[in-house]
């Protein structure tokens, strides 16, 4: 058996820092596609798992919003041949009802196969790769760990795509990104004079953004506390925005709707619950409030079931914008395309070495969407 050398960022434990290391990368299994990683974007659940948020094995590798070009793939794949260009997504059990009928983000196993670390449901959990000590290292985080110039990728965690597409600045689309705007396009589905609030403007409110801006929806409110993130959601598309300290910001928002009664949907992006309680209260009688957001496990939903059941409101939690990564990541790089997916307004790149660095841009708030770049 053959093995690919390659650089990666290991993380030795809970709390221990981003270790730049040369791991032996196995060999790809039948189903799994082993990929020269071009960009990787960073999202918060990569930190969640540093900081023991979400529970993990180690030593473990993380980085699940990549793109790519495929070097080799195993015996059973058929998405992909070698050659082809790729962009990454969550990975599924694909034998499930939600993966059955194409909804594959509702998969009744996507823990298991985003966070628990399965290489091949038939083998058993294993880890991808050893590091130059001989230890073995975790890898296939939502079915990638793409901090890494080289990853074995679970082949449903791969998206084809046409060549000559720009993997740098699309590397995102495969978790934030495609969870807002899929929330607007695949789940609320509003009619052009509807009015929306999206709570939080990090890389999933501004795909919600985008989406809506792409609907042409009469009245978009965004609501953030960062002042620049407010400006930059007014020159991308929101009609209206408000800052969330702001004591009486439902009033504001509902004071620019039609009937002044609230919106008639709402997407919350900061998994805040206090935040998740303004957007609701900021919705219509009769309107659609989706959490895409999460603060982890353990925090009920803070609505009174008398006065929702009045209202007659709906609350929703959303994974992954209910995305179907082939069908629904090619129709945002078309957007993107006619300029109506404008991700590359709130990106910045940053080389392989310099993890660092985009991790201070992501945690000042400086940078909304960091992507690494390994080459
Ligand atoms: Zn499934
Ligand atoms: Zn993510």
């Amino acid at each position: 058996m053959t093995s690919t050398s390659t650089q990666a960022y290991v993380l030795a434990a809970k709390d221990a820092p981003f270790v730049l290391q040369v791991l032996e990368l196995d060999e790809p299994q039948p189903n799994e596609v082993l990929v020269e990683v071009v960009a990787c974007g960073i999202c918060h659940t990569d930190l969640a798992v540093q900081n023991g948020s979400f529970p993990s094995p180690f030593p473990s590798t993380v980085g699940h919003e990549g793109s790519g070009k495929v070097v080799k793939v195993g015996t059973a794949v058929t998405r992909v041949q070698p050659g082809d260009e790729v962009l990454l997504s969550f990975s599924h059990c694909s034998e499930c009802g939600s993966c059955q009928e194409d909804h594959p983000a509702a998969c009744d196993k996507f823990g298991e196969c985003n966070f628990g670390r399965i290489r091949n449901t038939a083998i058993g959990g294993k880890a991808s790769g050893k590091s130059s000590t001989g230890e073995e290292v975790y890898g296939t985080f939502f079915g990638q760990s793409t901090f890494a110039k080289h990853a074995l990728v679970v082949e449903n965690s791969v998206v084809k795509v046409p060549a000559g597409t720009d993997l740098v600045q699309l590397a995102p689309l495969g978790c934030g990104l495609q969870t807002g705007a899929g929330a607007v396009i695949n789940k609320l589905a509003p009619s052009s004079s509807s009015s929306i609030l999206i709570t939080g403007l990090g890389a999933v409110g501004f795909g919600a953004l985008f989406a809506a801006a792409h609907l042409k929806l009469e009245t978009i409110v965004v609501v953030d506390i960062v002042p620049s993130r407010l400006e930059l959601a007014k020159s991308l598309g929101a009609t209206h925005a408000f800052n969330g300290m702001d004591k009486d910001v439902v009033e504001q928002v509902k004071a620019v709707t039609k009937y002044g009664g609230g919106v008639n949907y709402a997407v919350e992006c900061t998994g805040n619950v206090r935040v998740l309680k303004t957007a609701y209260d900021a919705t219509a009688n009769r309107g659609h409030v989706v959490s895409c957001g999460t603060p982890g496990p353990g925090n009920p939903v803070p609505i009174d079931i008398f006065a929702n059941v009045i209202a007659s409101k709906t609350y929703s939690g959303l994974s992954e914008g209910d995305s179907n990564p082939p069908v629904f990541i090619p129709f945002l790089i078309e957007l993107f395309n006619k300029g109506k997916f404008p991700v590359d307004k709130i990106s910045k790149t940053f080389k392989f070495e310099d993890l660092e660095g985009a991790l201070h841009a992501m945690h000042s708030g400086e940078t909304i969407k960091p992507i690494l770049v390994m080459q």
